[in-house]
């Protein structure tokens, strides 16, 4: 599915047999355990940090025919939620996979109608939790949604063979109560490096080689739909609940890690153990293999908590911590209401010693520790070495700080270089000298990191694939029409119904920009419906231009993203007709990072054949640069930079082309759109060249000699 790398590797890992060691990262030993649960079909939606799951097991083809299992990449994460659909009527084990909470918010009309009716196979949700530092989208947390819909949360603690164990136990949860169960994983969990025993994979019972011969029966209370869907809201309190939490106590889904420390204790999510353990060893309160003397309850299970594992594990308590990322606190709230009704007398630390939002890294892990060990004073824990503790983890931050020459500059996230979106904002920069600004509507893709300098363009992002649709309401209000950017990817995903048919249906008269890149670039080069291969190297052979035209959208264009001057015409064009309607432009130019990595093997081979190989290069010319630096503003290309004027007459710095260029032209093709200069040069790097062509460069070579050493003598 992704064209970014080969898994073969990781296929090879899922090949494992009983009491063979797996040595590899969190999310293929997850995607390993699936394969040991007896799973029979798994879909997903790609994001970050969770998609090569469905990645891996796409290029495990041959294996998932062997085991007769379904492996879907699905058009959006709804798809795949209501794939799980199959796991309602028949008892199949079935896992799906995406990013949130974005896509748990696509998936969540899906996921709602799951829970209600409830599963007979066991429904786990791997879902990427991209919280904290790092995350590329808005922060919120899954666990609102799990607690909404009565789905189970899983949130592993970062060890190999206990995040292993739970997806098995996850699944069989899932079939105790009835109840999807969801498993968040952070960045760190799937990327967490370690090994675990495996276990021989299991075929499932009814699978694509094993069919079933009849269909389910009707069951109306199977069905999302009123007035069952009464009954199953109290099934979910009266059965499914209890169910789960008997579930959670008898197999040991939490942890209690003991501490000779009595009095106080701490209460945590799973994935935030790891952290926790080293600010505890860095405290002195814990030795390197996480052995503490603080007394932990680990929440591998962080919805439903079980009361009476909560009453337990406070009573001989004075003071609890309670470490929860985000907010609202779901978990710490809800230990205040058991322990009030279980009439307990234990005081509940939280929120306030640690901060209300935001990712729990460890240094505010420790400064939290700090906080609740000088506000709680327990017996036996000698508060001077905390404080050293503290003291010594500020100067090692201020060391590191002062060890730098100047504050770092900030190094926000942009466009690979040669990028083919980068031109579609040089150019949308251009023609707003001259027009005026438009209001821009922005999309989830690598085109936003024209939000970021030197374009500084969107005044919306409101979802993937959604630009078009968030300017539905803005068109009517302004007197220069907005223009919607969106990547192939969030057409397909999204934009294709909610922007443009709407739009047709609404008659609205705007501006859309699609950038065809060929891949889901921003995760991975995954393949998408008018990716130019697809699954087992056929085209899917769905095309975006065709599928406007047959919508009847009445202005549609096409044009080389490269192509500065011609995408400015075109913009114009579209801002300015008087023909209304959508208009649509298709801007259309390969992924470089996608290029880059195809061209790179077939460059190589051609060498080892000794073909001749020739790369294009740009330059600027020193001479002829005015060092005004327009084309850098324009562009923003990482390879387009400064280098001290070589004439000893002129102080201001040259533009200059660094190595790291691939030769898309895009800064000649901005200073000719925009009339700057003619300082760009394009030359070609030539490799195994012919016979002709060394001879026709000795001549060259020899004429320009002579000609210098001419000028030399008339100087
Ligand atoms: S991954 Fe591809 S589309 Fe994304 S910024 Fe890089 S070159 Fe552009
Ligand atoms: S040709 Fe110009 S814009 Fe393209 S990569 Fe090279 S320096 Fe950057």
């Amino acid at each position: 599915m992704s064209a970014e790398r080969s898994f073969k590797k990781e296929v090879e890992a899922l090949r494992l047999g009983a009491g063979e060691v797996f040595h590899g990262e969190g999310i293929v030993a997850v995607t390993k355990a699936l394969l040991q649960s007896g799973v029979a079909y798994v879909g997903g939606y790609p994001g970050s940090p969770v998609s090569h799951l469905v990645d891996v097991l796409v290029d495990a083809e041959p294996l998932m025919e062997e085991l007769g299992i379904h492996v879907e990449t699905c058009a959006n994460e709804a798809a795949a939620a209501a794939m799980l659909g199959a796991s309602l009527n028949y008892p199949l084990r079935g896992a799906v996979s995406w990013k949130s909470i974005v896509g748990t918010n696509v998936a969540a009309d899906a996921l709602s109608n799951l829970a209600s009716p409830g599963v007979q196979g066991g429904a786990l949700i791997v879902v990427g939790e991209d919280y904290g530092e790092g995350a590329s989208v808005i922060q919120e947390r899954t666990h609102a949604v799990a607690m909404k819909s009565g789905l189970w949360l899983l949130d592993p603690r970062p060890e190999l063979p206990r995040i292993v164990e739970l997806v098995e136990r996850g699944f069989e949860l899932s079939e105790a109560s009835h109840t999807p169960v969801m498993m968040q994983l952070r960045a760190r969990a799937c990327h967490v490096q370690g090994r675990f025993i495996a276990k021989d994979n299991v075929p499932p019972p009814v699978s694509t080689r094993n069919r079933l011969a009849e269909p389910a029966r009707f069951d109306y209370g199977r069905l999302a739909h009123p007035p069952v869907s009464f009954v199953q809201e109290r099934l979910k309190v009266a059965e499914r609940l209890p169910a789960a939490q008997r579930f959670i106590q008898a197999h040991g889904l939490n942890e209690v890690f003991p501490g000779d420390v009595r009095e106080v204790g701490i209460i945590l999510q799973g994935g935030l153990h790891n952290t926790l353990a080293r600010r505890l060893q860095a405290l002195g309160l814990a030795d390197a293999f996480g052995a503490g003397r603080i007394p932990q309850l680990v929440l591998n299970v962080v919805h439903p908590l079980v009361p009476e594992q909560i009453a337990e594990f406070c009573r001989d308590k004075r003071d609890v911590l309670v470490l929860e990322e985000g907010n609202p606190e779901y978990i710490e709230l809800q230990v205040h209401g058991i322990l009030r009704k279980a009439d307990l007398g234990t005081r509940v630390h939280g929120k306030g010693l640690v901060p209300h939002a935001g990712e729990y890294t460890a240094a505010v892990l420790q400064q939290g520790l700090a906080a609740f060990l000088q506000a709680t004073r327990p017996m036996g824990v000698g508060l001077a070495p905390v404080r050293e503790a503290e003291a010594h983890a500020a100067e090692v931050q201020q060391a590191a700080a002062a060890a730098l020459p100047a504050a770092l500059p900030a190094r926000p996230p942009q466009f690979c270089t040669g990028c083919p979106e980068r031109p579609v904002f040089s150019a949308m920069k251009i023609l707003e000298r001259e027009l005026g600004k438009v209001h821009i509507a922005a999309d989830i893709g690598c085109h936003a990191f024209a939000t970021f300098e030197p374009f500084s363009m969107g005044n919306s992002i409101l979802g993937y694939g959604m630009s078009l649709a968030s300017a539905a309401a803005v068109a009517p209000f302004q007197q220069r029409r907005s223009i919607s950017v969106m990547g192939d990817g969030g057409f397909w995903h999204n934009g294709l119904t909610t922007g443009v048919i709407g739009t047709l249906l609404n008659q609205g008269d705007s501006v859309l920009v699609i950038m065809q890149n060929g891949y889901t670039s921003a995760t991975g080069q995954q393949l998408i419906p008018s990716s130019a291969v697809g699954r087992r190297g056929q085209a899917p052979g769905m095309e975006i231009e065709a599928t406007l035209r047959t919508l009847g959208v009445p202005w549609l264009r096409r044009v080389r993203s490269y192509s500065v001057a011609a995408l400015v015409d075109t913009l114009r064009e579209a801002l300015t007709t008087t023909q209304g309607g959508l208009k649509v432009i298709i801007a259309d130019g390969e992924c470089q990072l996608a290029r880059q990595r195809r061209l790179r093997g077939e460059v190589a081979q051609r060498l080892e054949r000794g073909r001749r190989v020739a790369t294009p290069r740009f330059g600027v010319d020193d001479e002829v640069c005015t060092g005004d630096h327009s084309c850098i503003r324009l562009s923003g290309c990482p390879s387009l930079t400064i280098k001290p004027n070589p004439d000893p007459l002129r102080s201001d710095p040259v533009a200059t082309v660094d190595p790291s260029c691939v030769g898309c032209g895009l800064c000649g093709e901005v200073a000719h759109a925009a009339a700057l200069c003619p300082a760009f040069y394009q030359a070609e790097r030539v490799r195994n060249a012919g016979a002709l062509e060394r001879t026709l460069h000795g001549l060259r070579a020899a004429t320009l000699r002579w000609l210098g050493a001419g000028a030399g003598q008339a100087a």
